[in-house]
C-alpha cells in the first residue's frame, strides 16, 4: 500500500504518549471534532480498550455491533464498524474491553503489526485526516497504530519529569520509523492542561520550545472544566461549549495543524524527485 498514491488523501496520525492520563483522548476528540467544523472529513479511531473517546464522541461503546476489534482480527472491515458521532460530525471506529483481546489473536498473526494500516488503506480516499486515539502502553496496539501513521502527534502537560518521559517516546518513534514504518514522523508536541499561574509550568513550557523548536505547537490548551465535563455529556468539548477557553483553544490547534501539514506538503513537493 501507497498512501502517496493520487487517491491517497488521509493524513494519518497518532496522537500517542506512554504515559497515561497526560490529555491524550481529549485531545483526540476535540482535534477530531475541530477539524470536523472546519469541513475537514474525519476518521476518529479508537485504539483503547478503554473506549473512552468512543464514549466522549456519543457513542455507546458496549451497544455498537461491531468494532476495531473484529476489523483487527479480519472479520469486519472499517466501513462496516464504523459510526458516525452526530455531535462531532465525525466518524468513529470504535472500541470497547474486547478490543484487549485482540493483542492475544494478533500474535499469532503474520504482519500482526500492519492489520491496521491494512484495514485503513480502504477507506484512505474517503478522509481528509484519520486520527488513532492511542492507549497509555506501548502495545501490539499501539504499534499497529505507530505503523499505520504518517506522524505522532504528542500530547504532554508540562510537568518535572515529562521531558524525562518524552525522550522514551521519541526512541519508540525513531525505532519504528527505522523498522516498521520509514513514513513515521514527529509532527508536534501540543501541550495541554497549561495552567499560566503556574511557575514550573511556564519554565517547562520553556525547556521543551527550546528542546524541539519548531516541533512545538504555537496552540496551547489551557486547563478547562468544560473540557473535563464534556465527555459526561457525550459531546466533545468544542461543541458542548463553544465559547469555552479549552474550546477556542482546540479550534485554534486544529487550523495550526491544517496549515502545518499544508506547508509540509509543499515542501514534499518541493524536494526533487529522484
Ligand atoms: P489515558 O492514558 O488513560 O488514555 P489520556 O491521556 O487519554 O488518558 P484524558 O483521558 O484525555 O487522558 O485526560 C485525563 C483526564 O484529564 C480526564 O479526566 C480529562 O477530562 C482531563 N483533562 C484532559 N484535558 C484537560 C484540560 N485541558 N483541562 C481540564 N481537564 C482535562
Ligand atoms: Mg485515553
Amino acid at each position: 500500500m501507497n498512501y502517496n498514491s493520487p487517491t491517497a488523501i488521509a493524513n494519518v496520525f497518532c496522537i500517542a504518549n506512554q504515559k497515561g492520563g497526560v490529555g491524550k483522548t481529549t485531545t483526540a476528540i476535540n482535534l477530531a471534532a475541530a477539524l470536523a467544523a472546519l469541513r475537514k472529513r474525519v476518521l476518529l479511531i479508537d485504539l483503547d480498550p478503554q473506549g473512552n473517546a468512543t464514549m466522549g464522541s456519543g457513542i455507546d461503546k458496549n451497544k455498537v455491533e461491531q468494532n476495531l476489534y473484529h476489523v483487527l482480527i479480519g472479520d469486519a472491515t472499517i466501513a462496516q464498524a464504523r459510526v458516525r458521532s452526530e455531535a462531532g460530525g465525525y466518524d468513529v471506529l470504535p472500541a470497547n474491553r474486547e478490543l484487549s483481546g485482540a493483542e492475544i489473536d494478533l500474535i499469532q498473526m503474520d504482519e500482526r503489526e500492519q492489520q491496521l494500516k491494512q484495514a485503513i488503506s480502504q477507506v484512505v480516499s474517503e478522509y481528509d485526516f484519520i486520527l488513532v486515539d492511542c492507549p497509555p502502553t506501548l502495545s501490539l496496539l499501539t504499534l499497529n497504530g505507530l505503523a499505520s501513521a504518517h506522524g505522532v502527534i504528542i500530547p504532554m502537560q508540562c510537568e518535572y519529569f515529562a521531558l524525562e518521559g518524552l525522550s522514551d517516546l521519541v526512541n519508540t518513534i525513531k525505532r519504528v520509523h527505522h523498522n516498521i514504518n520509514p513514513e513515521l514522523q514527529l509532527v508536534g508536541l501540543l501541550r495541554v492542561m497549561f495552567d499560566t499561574r503556574v511557575t514550573l509550568q511556564q519554565q517547562v513550557s520553556a525547556q521543551i520550545e527550546t528542546h524541539f523548536g519548531d516541533k512545538v505547537f504555537k496552540s496551547i490548551i489551557p486547563r478547562n472544566v468544560r473540557l473535563a465535563e464534556a465527555p459526561s455529556h457525550g459531546l466533545p468539548g468544542i461543541v458542548y461549549d463553544k465559547n469555552s477557553r479549552g474550546a477556542k483553544a482546540y479550534v485554534a490547534f486544529g487550523n495550526e495543524l491544517i496549515k502545518r501539514v499544508k506547508k509540509e506538503a509543499l515542501r514534499q513537493q518541493a524536494r526533487p524527485r529522484v
